[in-house]
């Protein structure tokens, strides 16, 4: 069982049922995402958090963007074809707002915010 909630455009948090290696039992755990990586998970028992490196961090996100892009255009079509009027409602703002999204993004992964 888990609780999903989205904070921003990049980030993704989520609660879930984990083996703690500390605690010695399964527990509740805080799972926090950014940009669709894991980026750290803390157990709220014993609250014993453990941090993917930055590092490891940036180099997923490099490697993921590229293929992220060259399928976007398949994406879209499938959402066109599934919801068409609520695409077009969605889509200034959307256009608008990507680029702004993907620097806020790119600002989660590399860390210079959300510490
Ligand atoms: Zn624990």
């Amino acid at each position: 069982m888990f609780r999903q909630s989205r904070l921003s455009s990049g980030i993704l948090e989520q609660n879930t049922y984990l083996w703690c290696p500390t605690c010695q039992t399964e527990s509740r755990h805080h799972v926090h995402y950014v940009a669709g990586l894991l980026h750290w998970l803390q157990c709220e028992r014993c609250l014993q958090r453990w941090d993917v490196k930055r590092v490891l961090l940036a180099s997923a996100y490099c490697r993921m963007l590229p293929s992220r892009i060259a399928t976007k255009p398949v994406r879209v079509t499938l959402e066109v074809r599934s919801h068409p009027l609520r695409f077009a409602a969605s889509l200034p703002r959307r256009v608008l707002t990507k680029p702004l999204r993907l620097v806020d993004e790119a600002v989660d992964v590399v860390g210079l915010a959300h510490q």
